[in-house]
């Protein structure tokens, strides 16, 4: 086989799922935004819906519908960049909550699609998405009149518990939300384990039901075996790759497997990664190319191995993103297409 093989464990999923629904007090949604962080929408939602989860979101309108389109009725399927302007036949077909965040889209939603739920969004201080205090004063009674189905936030700094942002934010949902009794949510993942003042009556985990940080009991989900293309023997002072970026310092055996950067495999993570032959930890050598990555195989007892493992129990995605310099956010959904997908458990 000429692709590698990305493992996805829906046992794992539901797992991390479970584990932060027993931490939040409400009830526990899942974020399956960009194809459910690159491990598939479809088989995520429908093994989560399995598990008991019954309210969804997605980042846009045309996931929302694929999601339908997978899971059928009955899941709530959020959208948080709202009802933008085309939206409106496939929110209203396709029974798409949006989380309306402007007075436009407020006017735009009611207009196009009366009696159809939608949601608010608020903006508490990350200045990404959402009313802010004042356009919210003046359209709060007009919007509360029309039963939203949620009004939501989103935390900036929930992977830092101690930083200051939270509380503030907390405060500034709460006044932007007293006496209001439509359902609320504030927290994603970092936020569920901030505790339960941020609770409120619906919590958004993402990444931690994919087994990223800041969820660190979490299960891994993802894991990668890249097959071997060749493996071929090197004397010393011979390179490897673009740019004689190795440089044999003995004699040295290469494996040439079969992913690059066009597969996710961030070309700046260089040389601190590692590919691993079961426990035994085989460097990078060279430069990652766009479909290919020389590995140093010198210290493995098996001279031919059949494949490496980028993702697995030595090293999972927030490993590979600090070599990468970025988040296992991005990782994930850096994963590529070319990929044999393989779902296993749930
Ligand atoms: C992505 C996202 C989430 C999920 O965040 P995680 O950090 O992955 O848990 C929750 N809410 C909003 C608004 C988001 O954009």
């Amino acid at each position: 086989m000429g692709t590698a093989t990305l493992s996805i464990d829906l046992g794992a999923l539901i797992a991390n799922w479970r584990a932060l629904d027993t931490r939040s007090t409400t009830e526990t949604a899942a974020v399956v935004k960009a194809d459910a962080y690159g491990l598939g929408a479809d088989r995520v939602g429908r093994a989560l819906a399995r598990a008991g989860a019954r309210t969804f979101f997605v980042a846009a309108a045309e996931e929302g519908a694929a999601l339908r389109r997978a899971m059928g009725p009955g899941p709530v399927i959020n959208v948080f960049s709202g009802h933008m302007r085309g939206d409106t036949d496939m929110i209203g077909d396709m029974a798409l909550t949006p989380m309306t965040n402007s007075f436009d889209q407020l006017v735009r939603h009611i207009e196009a699609l009366p009696g159809h739920p939608f949601g608010i969004q608020l903006d508490t201080g990350m200045n990404r998405l959402g009313m802010e205090a004042s356009e919210w004063a003046a359209v709060r009674d007009i919007a509360l009149q029309q039963n939203p189905t949620v009004i939501m936030s989103h935390l900036a700094c929930a992977d830092e518990p101690d930083h200051t942002m939270n509380a503030q934010q907390l405060t500034t949902f709460h006044e932007m939300t007293e006496g209001i009794n439509a359902p609320r949510s504030l927290a994603n993942t970092g936020g569920i384990l901030m505790g339960a003042d941020y609770h409120f009556d619906l919590t958004r985990p993402g990444i931690g039901l994919y087994g990223g940080l800041p969820f660190a009991d979490g299960t891994p989900v993802a894991s990668l075996s890249v097959p071997v293309i060749q493996c071929r023997d090197l004397d010393e002072g011979e390179t490897v790759g673009y740019g004689n970026a190795f440089t044999a310092t003995r004699p040295t055996r290469i494996a040439t497997i079969a992913a690059g950067y066009a597969d996710g495999v961030i070309r700046a993570m260089g040389h601190d990664a590692q590919l691993y032959a079961d426990d035994i930890a085989c460097p990078i050598a060279g430069r990652i190319s766009m479909d290919m990555i020389g590995v140093d195989i010198t210290d493995l007892d098996d001279p031919n191995p059949k494949a490496l493992d980028l993702l697995g129990p030595r090293q999972g995605i927030d490993t590979l993103a600090e070599a990468a310099g970025t988040i296992g956010y991005e990782i994930l959904t850096s994963l590529g297409a070319r990929y044999n997908r393989r779902y296993v458990g749930g």
